[in-house]
């Protein structure tokens, strides 16, 4: 598999520690507020990377982290804790905040058919892990105590810019947003491990600590349970491209510090998805989720099909229109499959089935080109081959997508519209194929007149009803 590797800004040859067998650990949700459709494009790319190694042989062992302590609202270790801000604002506990967020999420999560992780841990729960590493991390000399707060040193980290390949006297310049907090570090990045001078006096989860009443720091989280559960040698370290600075730079950082030898050799990042008005966020307030698009009459696998149509490392804009085109493109590749299910015909094909499988292979080692995977779906539907091998490979294709492709719909399809609607675009399609633009404009006409808008694309025509 040909992979992109933020941390050799290269695409790599993917080669595990273990011959067949792979270690990933993806960043999890703060569990302060409802996942925005952002931060799941981020889990929709991890799980078609777990799925994808699967497709090729490989034994995937993955861990993530739910971030139920320890977050602030800055990504430079400063502003408000993220968690408490969440528990203020409904009037709960933490705990009460982070275990409804925490079950909110692996909802979505089942609604997009991305597939728990085989480990998931809560961040307060492996304090005695971090206090280990911290002890070790001073002990070495990588941190110091400063004001009752434990702090890494990151003059003392190895090609500490190497992941973000930022400029380090730029990073100065730009660190000046919380000097309170800056006068007690040696260097405005240098991150907390172990805070015991909390600003909030409401801090609500404190553990005891060689260092006084206190909680960890965020990055010292998914270091700590990614050793404890993936062992010293982590194969891919995922996440979002906001987490590359600072969070997984002070992650390398801290855990190759406390294990003296490399950590993790590929470091792979979702691009962001967008909003018209630019960054998502979930501090923003009002937010785009899952449930928002359901209360619009969309399936909610439509969003995972939207995400699917472009790369992962390219940023994408979200907006109703193009999720609508989604939508269409969508119910009418079901309803191709569907026709195909319902009229299987014949022996399976071996040899097709091997061709398609291994097309299907291709595109997921070219760094997992899932719009490559969904033209092999289009491939195969348009091949002269029976559709009891068709299903087979739309079967195995399936078990990456993860787009119930054969499943019947659950949401209500105007099965009459749908078929008037392909019979037309099927009619201007022989029209344009003759050169009688004429008549093809006329069936476009009279297709928007029943406010049927129709797009050609590469995958084919497609078509929104407004
Ligand atoms: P959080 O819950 O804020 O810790 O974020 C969860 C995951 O979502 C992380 O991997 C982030 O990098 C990712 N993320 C945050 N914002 C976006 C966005 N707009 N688009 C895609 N991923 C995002
Ligand atoms: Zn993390």
């Amino acid at each position: 598999m040909r992979i992109y590797n933020t941390l050799t800004k290269k695409i790599e040859e993917f080669i595990p520690y273990d011959k067949n067998n792979v270690t990933l650990y993806t960043c999890g949700p703060t569990v302060y507020h409802f996942a925005h459709i952002g931060n799941l494009r981020t889990y929709i790319f991890e799980d078609i990377l777990e799925k994808g190694l699967e497709y090729l042989g490989y034994k995937v062992k993955r861990c993530m982290n739910i971030t139920d302590v320890g977050h602030m609202s800055s990504d430079a270790d400063t502003g408000e804790d993220k968690m408490i801000k969440g528990a203020i604002r409904e009037n709960k506990t933490v705990y009460e905040i982070a275990d409804f967020y925490t079950k909110a999420f692996f909802d979505d999560c089942k609604k997009l058919n991305i597939q728990r992780p085989t480990i998931v841990e809560k961040a307060s729960e492996q304090i005695d892990m971090y206090i280990k590493m911290i002890k070790k991390l001073l002990k070495e000399d990588y941190a110091y105590i400063s004001n009752g707060n434990v702090y890494f040193d990151i003059s003392k980290a190895k090609n500490y810019y190497q992941l973000s390949g930022k400029n380090p006297d730029e990073l100065i310049i730009g660190a000046r947003d919380d000097v309170e907090l800056d006068k007690y570090k040696r260097n405005p990045y240098d991150f907390g491990l172990w805070f015991t001078d909390s600003k909030f006096e409401n801090q609500a989860m404190r553990w005891d600590s060689p260092w006084g009443i206190g909680y960890p720091g965020w990055h010292i989280e998914c270091s700590g349970i990614s050793i404890k559960y993936l062992g010293e040698h982590l194969d891919i370290h995922c996440g979002g491209v906001d987490n590359i600075f600072p969070h997984h730079t002070n992650e390398i950082a801290q855990s190759e510090a406390y294990l003296g030898h490399k950590w993790c050799n590929y470091w792979l990042h979702g691009e962001h998805l967008n909003d018209a008005t630019g960054k998502m966020s979930k501090s923003k307030g009002e937010f785009l989720t899952v449930s928002l698009l359901e209360s619009k009459g969309y399936d909610p696998l439509t969003y995972r099909f939207f995400c699917l149509q472009s790369h992962y490392r390219n940023q994408l804009v979200f907006s109703y229109d193009a999720l609508e085109i989604a939508n269409n493109t969508y119910v009418k590749l079901k309803n191709k499959i569907k026709k195909i299910k319902e009229n299987t015909n014949g022996d399976v094909d071996k040899k097709v089935i091997d061709i398609y499988q291994t097309k299907f292979k291709e595109a997921i080692e070219n760094d997992l080109n899932t719009s490559l995977m969904l033209t092999c779906l289009y491939d195969i539907l348009k091949e002269n081959v029976n559709n009891t091998t068709k299903l087979e490979i739309i079967k195995s294709y399936d078990q990456v997508l993860s787009l119930d492709l054969l499943k019947d719909k659950t949401k209500e399809v105007n099965q009459e519209l749908v078929n008037y609607i392909e019979e037309q675009v099927e009619k201007r399609n022989l029209a344009k194929q003759d050169k009688n633009y004429e008549l093809a404009d006329k069936i476009r006409k009279e297709l928007e007149e029943k406010n049927i808008i129709i797009k050609d694309t590469r995958e084919g025509t497609i078509y929104e009803v407004r």
